[in-house]
């Protein structure tokens, strides 16, 4: 791999369409950009690159290939020396069922099979395929490489990603635990190991992903062995406007006594619960400190919740672990929020762990490094970097498997 390669990064979601281009090696951003609001009537672009920003405003219902048609002719086509390094598109997918343990290089088999585990993720695999195929269209010189956000946790043993129904609806349809953010675990698990200055392969962490969407897993020696997000990205942690785990009674009682339709309850599960459903203020955390420090109720309650939730969680993961070597905290919220850092570690004191408070609050904003103190159980910040990791597997791929 030639020092000047660049792969872009396309991550699509239902109505927007977040573009990067990465340097394999180093992880440095070269360019960066979102199409949003695609589909609506009002449709906006923006991008940075070498510190400035632009945006333009798209036509009325532009699509996610008017973004890349954009990001080819108008911004690349200003950048010639950029567009002649990239080496490959890496795509970030959310689901690839069982089918895919690593990424892949794309081909129609991989398409198709995308496509059919579009009904475990119908809200994103489909646009993940819209802009798959757009980038084959606008960069057909160009391998595109597949990244799944369920291909680390391939490696959860039977009895971690298993549910208590019926064998039938695991054999026939394919109903268990994939889990999610597995770019992102993976990313800060070998980040910690280098920390620790331990082998991977000897190295166990609990990685806590706390953004909008939160999941934590349980990684041994490199191969996650336990997740807390499901089948769906619903379960496990309490997280912005998702419930996380939930008795599955509720559901019946909503429907049945409530007469709550399907739709109605999945915009109450995805949408209206989690930190926004009970603080009744906001799904942010930032908002969420402010208004606990002034004695909001709510938000102290909410953001009592995901704490003790977390350190339930963080508590259930060392047992498939036995020895831990670091809990990781990373995420919007995990790599900022000293608040849900601190009660989270006073949670766990009853498993020795202790915080170093000055430590806690300097590592924010980017910062990285242990925040317990030292004699006591690690717990380090670990900054998350996706598309370093979707830009190096690309690179790899598409180089004969270099990493
Ligand atoms: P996404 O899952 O959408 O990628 P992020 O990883 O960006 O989300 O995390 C968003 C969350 O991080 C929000 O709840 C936001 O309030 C929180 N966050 C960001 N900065 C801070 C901060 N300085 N203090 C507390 N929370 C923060």
């Amino acid at each position: 791999m030639s020092h000047s390669s660049q792969v872009l990064i396309i991550n699509t979601g239902s109505s927007s369409l977040k573009f990067a281009i990465v340097d394999p090696l180093s992880g440095k951003e070269q360019l960066s950009g979102i199409g949003e609001a695609l589909g609506s009537a009002s449709p906006r672009m923006e991008w940075v690159h070498d510190g400035v920003e632009q945006d333009c405003r798209l036509d009325a219902g532009a699509s996610h290939h008017s973004v890349i048609e954009i990001l080819v002719e108008q911004i690349l086509g200003e950048l010639p020396v950029l567009s002649e390094e990239l080496i490959a598109v890496g795509h970030r997918v959310v689901h690839g069922g069982e089918y895919f343990s690593s990424s892949v290089l794309i081909d129609q088999q991989v398409i198709n099979t995308i496509d059919q585990c579009a009904s475990l993720a119908p809200l994103h695999n489909p646009p993940a395929l819209k802009g798959i195929r757009a980038a084959m269209d606008e960069f057909p010189q160009l391998p595109q490489v597949a990244v799944f956000d369920t291909a680390f946790h391939q490696s959860l043993p039977e009895h971690a990603y298993l549910y208590a129904l019926p064998y039938s609806l695991y054999r026939d349809q394919r109903i268990r635990r994939y889990g999610m953010h597995g770019t992102s675990h993976q990313f800060v698990s070998e980040r910690a190991a280098l920390l620790l200055g331990r082998p991977l392969a000897e190295t166990n962490t609990i990685t806590a992903h706390l953004g909008n969407g939160a999941s934590i897993t349980a990684v041994q020696g490199g191969a996650s062995v336990d997740t807390s997000m499901g089948m769906t990205p619903l379960e496990g942690l309490v997280m912005g406007t998702r419930c996380g785990d939930l008795d599955p009674g509720v559901l019946i009682h909503l429907a049945e006594s409530l007469n709550h339709s399907t739709d109605k309850l999945k915009n109450l599960l995805n949408r209206e619960s989690g930190l926004l459903g009970i603080s009744e203020l906001s799904n942010d955390c930032r908002e969420l400190e402010q208004a606990a420090a002034q004695g909001h109720h709510g938000a102290k309650l909410a953001l009592e919740i995901f704490c003790y939730r977390l350190a339930k969680y963080i508590a259930a993961y060392t047992l498939p672990l036995r020895h831990v070597h670091a809990l990781v905290f990373t995420g919007g919220i995990g790599e900022n929020s000293s608040w849900i850092r601190e009660r989270t570690m006073h949670w766990l004191g009853a498993l020795s762990y202790e915080l170093d408070r000055e430590q806690n609050e300097a590592t924010r904003f980017g910062a990285e490094g242990p925040i317990s103190r030292s004699g006591t159980p690690v717990a380090l910040v670990v900054p998350t970097n996706e598309e370093w990791i979707i830009a190096r597997d690309a690179a790899a791929i598409v180089t004969g498997g270099l990493r």
